[in-house]
This record gives structure tokens, sequence and C-alpha cells, in this order.
């Protein structure tokens, strides 16, 4: 079996940001070589996630205002995690709510999606550098 892992490094302008990774999973997939296996790509910080969902249009503008109901960043005092003197709060259950990671069976040495689904990266606390991991396994 062989394994191949890799990071994704990101720095949104935004404390909040959206983005489709699936181009760069798919160029580390093509560099790992692996033709049949799985790939993980998982978020590597407590206020980012990796999700599955469509690139619709509308869609991030929803999940984006859906989390802002949720857990809305302000006031920033409604968060006991905030008398540490962060202001995540909110980007801790956002988090929780999309999720940690995702995995996608590899066939042929491509992403074995079912229809319209691409993979995400979710910021909820950016302007700094976070990463991502993609680590691929099989053959
Ligand atoms: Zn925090």
């Amino acid at each position: 079996m062989k394994s191949y892992r890799e990071e994704l490094w990101f720095n949104t302008p935004h404390r909040r940001g959206y983005i489709n990774i699936t181009d760069q999973v798919e160029r580390v997939l093509d560099k790992s070589g692996i033709k049949e296996g799985l790939c993980l790509v998982n978020a590597m910080h407590i206020t980012a996630s990796v999700y599955i969902n469509d690139d619709e249009s509308g869609l991030i503008q929803d999940y984006d205002d859906w989390l802002e109901k949720l857990a809305p960043h302000d006031p920033v005092s409604g968060y006991r995690h905030n008398n540490t003197g962060e202001d995540n709060g909110d980007a801790h259950l956002k988090r929780q709510i999309m999720g940690r990671q995702v995995v996608v069976a590899v066939t042929n040495g491509k992403l074995d999606f079912g229809p319209w689904e691409q993979i995400f990266y979710g910021e909820f606390d950016g302007r700094r550098k976070k990463r991502v991991l993609v680590k691929i396994i099989g053959e």
C-alpha cells in the first residue's frame, strides 16, 4: 500500500470564507500516483471546516446566513469561550456543524464523487495562515 501526504495553506482576507478546493485536491491526487484507495481531506484547525456540497449559485451565502443565525459572531460577549480574551467562540461552533473532514473514494486515479459533489474549505476565523491536510492511501 502506498500513502501520500500534503498540506494546503489558506489565508482568507475576511473572518469567514468558503473556497472550492476540489482542483487542489485533484492535483494532490495526481501527484500521489495512487489509482485505487481513499482520500482524506481535513481542516487542521478547530475554527475551520472541510465539507462537500454543490458549487451552486447562492448556496455559499445561504450557508453563511444560516451559520450566522445559529451562532452569530456578535455580540462577542455572548460566548463564554470569549472570556479567555479570544473572539472566536462562534467560529468553534460553526466548525462543529460544518464538520472537520471528508473522505472520498479514489477510483481509476480520480475522486469518485456523486453528482455535483465538490470539496470546500470553510473558514470561520480567518485573516491568518491555516492548513488543510490531504492524506491518500491505496495503490
Ligand atoms: Zn477559540
